[in-house]
């Protein structure tokens, strides 16, 4: 065992844990859990814990289904909504390894991103993700199921008493720094019963852990409330959508090697790692926006982006430079995220575009400071300014033919991921929509 493995196991001892849940996330971005009693946890560190990865989306056949779960020991936290004074549960991310070859199995979504950010390593750079969700919270109805009435009908940064589900974040804040998050801001949103709450940037494998922990917590802590909690990017027409913006930089021996002379403070590298992405947007919205749903928040006016462009100001551009105090907190925040997304392999594709971005040395084209919202199609035309996919179909097929960011993901997951997002967006097409009936249904 390794020290932080043996802590790992005094902590289980002195907090009287007595189940381990240990989690992974499939390729579609859902966490999923296998319980063992703690006891189990030299073992787990060791040997790993067998599981069937036949019945996990995605991940593999039945025949050759012998997974192994290996515990992450920097990845330990108490779950604080299951302990009490009789019992306690605590948490593991872990790796996924093929049990056959013993070597880290491919279409694990973690691995995907660690063999992202290795790439970056390669060239001297570590990578530092924040990440902005936002989400609704929803009322139940007397079954428990969700609905789409708002948990309260406050605005944005509005103060209590307006704010009525402001406990339930503040619990959710209280849950979150228990175990272990630096939480920086957390405010109502535009929407009624929206609601963003920022933590600490990190390194990027850590951060995507975060968010997928965040996301479980949010859900958890609200449903104590008999309040449903979505990360559906769109879940109400006709006002804004939830996003996951993303802030990035890369630092290189200890200083950040995004701050220098270029625009706004930039450097050379983050230029190009801007460039890079921009360059690749339309197959990386394929992963970062993943869901028929999500091209519903893409459209112009709800301060969501639509156009492939930068700026340093408006919040129409795909990608924004934030003002930074200081140095070490020059960034790029990428918009067009959304927290539908599996985060794991959606920090992985723009990682893979940034640094492709750096490889070839691209420049980014001239940030765009007006608003785009508000461009006639000439004006479109005359900067050369493209538009995202406009539906899950386009982007998967921009994804199949980008070999950086379909490559980025492996073999594997590339495929996999595919054959998911095409079944997905041909069951939508086939499907009849509520709009179509109140439109159509009497007119014809
Ligand atoms: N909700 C907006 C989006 O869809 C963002 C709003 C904001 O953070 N200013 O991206
Ligand atoms: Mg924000
Ligand atoms: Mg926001
Ligand atoms: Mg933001």
């Amino acid at each position: 065992l390794t020290e932080k493995e043996q802590d790992v196991i005094d902590e289980i001892a002195d907090e009287g844990i007595d189940f381990l849940r240990l989690q992974f996330t499939d390729i579609l971005g859902t966490v999923k859990n296998v319980s063992v009693p703690a006891d189990q946890a030299e073992k787990a560190f060791t040997e790993g814990i067998y599981f069937d990865g036949s019945s996990i989306n995605g991940f593999v056949r039945i025949q050759e289904s012998d997974m192994r779960l290996k515990p992450d020991p920097d990845t330990f936290a108490i779950l604080p909504w299951r302990n009490d004074e009789e019992s306690g549960a605590a948490r593991l991310i872990c790796d996924v390894i093929n049990t056959s070859t013993g070597e880290p199995f491919e279409g694990d979504p973690r691995y995907v991103l660690q063999e992202a950010i290795d790439k970056a390593e390669e060239h001297g750079f570590d990578v530092n993700m924040a990440p902005e969700p936002e989400f609704f919270l929803f009322k139940t109805d007397e079954d428990g199921y969700a609905t789409t009435e708002f948990a309260d009908h406050g605005g944005y940064f509005d103060l209590a008493p307006k704010d009525l589900q402001s406990d339930v974040r503040r619990e959710i804040i209280f849950t979150l720094e228990e175990m272990g998050f630096e939480i920086e801001a957390s405010h109502h949103e535009v929407a009624q019963g929206q609601y963003e709450i920022n933590f600490e940037y990190d390194d990027a494998l850590t951060t995507a852990d975060n968010v997928a922990t965040f996301r479980f917590v949010v859900r958890a802590v609200a449903a104590q409330h008999d309040l449903h909690a979505t990360f559906m990017p769109k879940p109400v027409p006709k006002i804004n959508g939830s996003g996951m913006h993303t802030h990035m930089s890369l630092f290189k021996d200890g200083e950040n090697a995004f701050h220098g002379e270029g625009d706004f403070d930039l450097s050379e590298t983050a230029l190009s790692f801007l460039g890079g992405i921009l360059d690749h947007a339309p197959a990386i919205t394929a992963v970062t926006n993943p869901t028929v749903n999500s091209y519903k928040r893409l459209v112009p006016g709800y301060e969501a982006p639509v156009y492939v462009a930068w700026s340093d100001r408006n919040r129409s551009a795909l990608i924004r430079k934030p003002a930074a105090r200081e140095p070490v907190a020059t960034r790029i925040e990428a918009r067009f995220p959304d927290p539908s997304c599996n985060p794991y392999l959606g920090f992985a594709s723009l990682l893979n575009a940034g640094i492709d971005g750096i490889e070839r040395d691209i420049d980014a084209p001239d940030p765009i400071r007006e608003n785009i919202y508000e461009f006639d199609e000439e004006k479109i035309e005359e900067y050369g300014i493209e538009t995202l996919p406009k539906n899950l179909g386009d982007a998967v097929e921009a994804l199949e033919d980008d070999e950086v960011i379909l490559g980025g993901l492996g073999d594997h997951v590339a495929e996999k991921f595919v054959e998911a997002k095409n079944e997905e967006f041909t069951d939508y097409l086939v499907s009849v929509s509520e709009w179509e009936i109140d439109r159509y249904l009497e007119k014809f």
